[in-house]
């Protein structure tokens, strides 16, 4: 595997197990809408910024109720549920140690995440050992242009690193977040969601050559 001149983290799904509850977040708001999301359309939104999926959820309300709704309107009803399940995220396996040994070995490390500031202080709050990840590029950032699959999350993890992305490794779970690390030319790890089938792995993550059951898989 070698040892990389530093790591990029996605965080949802990746490092904190909050992908389900996100799923559950949007599935419940829609519901709320009377459109609930099926699992291929929950799989589209991971990975992606708030508003992206905002936007996203509204037009398949729209076009299965004729609802026209505001982004607001939805958040309004997502926000609540979101921030009451997100605050119990469980750390994802071998993410601590991971990150440990980054800080152990010297190898900078980033945050690359579609989650807004305010978001990530709520979600890492009962997880000190992520304070170890210092520079961070959220999904609000004044200087991100445009959120997953754009690669340009990752873009400005490794310019804020002072290296180029291309010599940097990406550990992504999400086909979104993947898609943009790729992009950035970073060497891209994925850790795909739970019971998926091969074939299944390479239609959701195309040109991913590599994946690891969990960050326990990770050896440097
Ligand atoms: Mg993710």
């Amino acid at each position: 595997m070698g040892i990389p001149k530093a790591c990029l983290f996605d965080l949802d799904g990746l490092l904190l197990d909050t992908e389900p509850l996100h799923a559950r977040a949007w599935n419940e708001a829609a519901s709320h809408f009377g459109c609930p999301l099926d699992a291929q359309r929950l799989m589209g939104l991971r990975g992606r910024r708030r508003l992206d999926c905002a936007a996203q959820v509204r037009d398949w309300i729209a076009e299965s109720t004729g609802q026209d709704l505001a982004s607001d309107d939805l958040l309004a009803i997502r926000q609540p549920i979101a921030e009451r399940l997100l605050t119990n995220a469980l750390p994802m396996r071998g993410a601590m140690e991971l990150v440990q040994r980054c800080s152990e070995l010297g190898i900078p490390m980033a945050l690359a995440t579609s989650s807004s500031c305010a978001a990530v202080a709520m979600k890492i709050a009962p997880h000190p050992w992520l304070n170890a990840i210092r520079i961070r590029v959220h999904g609000d950032d004044p200087e991100l242009k445009r959120g997953k699959p754009e690669p340009d999350v990752f873009l400005l993890a490794a310019e804020r690193l002072g290296l180029e992305a291309g010599l940097c490794w990406a550990f992504e779970d999400s086909p979104a977040g993947a898609t943009a690390a790729l992009r950035a030319g970073c060497r891209v790890y994925v850790v795909p969601p739970p019971h998926l089938e091969a074939v299944e792995r390479q239609q959701l993550f195309p040109g991913v050559e590599r994946f690891l059951n969990s960050l326990e898989d990770v050896q440097f």
